[in-house]
């Protein structure tokens, strides 16, 4: 099955267009209440950040880690999507728009992703430059998910690292250390993901996720996605579907069905118990969580013990 990211459907630019008239009316709540963005700086401080650092501002938790791992002391990066939160369907407030206006910088993975962070810079007046990483090192036709290969995590920081150097070219020998640094690190995690994986027999190789995330960590850790339970977040399978794709699983032989942490667990948990397969409702994929996953490395290493625990089972 080779699905890409559902783009063009009725509904998918339904939400797009709600999307934008919710940014254009938090945008008028905003002013009407007086609230200058400049004035109302909410950006918080990194637990390393300081007085004379940057402000950037990422749509999500898994790019704003990078670029804290990058950026280290200079930047103060805050992510616009809350742990936990949904990408997807995100929908920002006021409170986002003071955020983008007031950044030197602004940091989304685009390809279908994120779109709301650039039609929020837009409303906000911004002119800070904003970097669409997916699309920095993809094609306009990959799946948004390319972080869910640390070998493109890697390129997203070296990419950052070059950016950071840009906007603030004071500390550009600093980010230049710090994304080599990060980057052996992220080589290192990516050999150990490759060595743990390994051990799965082909035959058990074959998952079910919720929403399409995986592609690019099943391209790289040797996995074989045969089904997602929903084309897009917020799009809810009917009943009729649900009962095609519980057959299409007991056909496949999948072993295992990857829901994810920000989304409820409960349709997961029921069609892996109808098809009787093993049934994980925790990946991190769009979102970092709590403690060990609340680094982009912690994540990885969270899911690819939950997935071969799962697969061996
Ligand atoms: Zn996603």
């Amino acid at each position: 099955m080779n699905r890409s990211p559902v783009l063009a459907t009725p509904a998918r630019w339904l939400r797009l267009d709600i999307s934008r008239a919710m940014i254009a009316a938090v945008l008028g709540a905003a002013l009407l209440a007086g609230c200058s963005a400049a004035g109302n700086s909410s950006t918080p401080s990194g637990p390393h950040g300081d007085a004379d650092a940057i402000d950037v501002v990422a749509s999500t938790t898994v790019l704003a880690d990078l670029v804290r791992q990058v950026g280290g002391s200079h930047v103060n990066v805050a992510s616009l999507v809350p742990p936990g939160g949904e990408v997807h369907t995100f929908d920002p407030t006021p409170a986002d728009i003071a955020r983008v206006a007031d950044a030197d910088l602004v940091v989304m993975n685009g390809l279908g992703l994120d779109e709301w962070v650039a039609d929020l810079a837009t409303a906000s007046g911004s002119e800070a430059p904003v970097l669409r990483l997916g699309e920095e090192i993809g094609n306009a036709t990959d799946n948004p998910h390319l972080w869910m290969d640390v070998r493109n995590a890697t390129r997203y920081a070296i990419r950052l690292g070059d950016e950071l150097s840009r906007v603030d070219a004071a500390n550009a020998a600093s980010y230049d250390d710090q994304a080599g640094a990060y980057t052996e690190r992220l080589t290192e995690l990516d050999t150990w993901a490759r060595e743990q994986l390994a051990a799965i027999p082909a035959e058990r190789r074959k998952v079910v996720s919720f929403h399409d995330a995986l592609p690019s960590f099943a391209e790289a850790y040797g996995l074989d996605i045969v089904g997602t339970i929903v084309d897009a977040p917020g799009q809810d399978p009917s009943a009729g579907e649900i009962a095609g794709l519980i057959d299409a699983i007991r056909a496949s032989g999948a072993t295992a069905l990857f829901g994810e942490a920000q989304f409820n667990p409960e349709l997961a948990q029921t069609i892996a118990e109808e098809a009787g397969i093993t049934v994980v409702t925790d990946l991190y994929t769009d979102s970092l969580g709590d403690a060990p996953a609340d680094t982009y490395e912690g994540m990885i290493r969270s899911d690819v013990e939950k997935v071969v625990e799962a697969l061996r089972a």
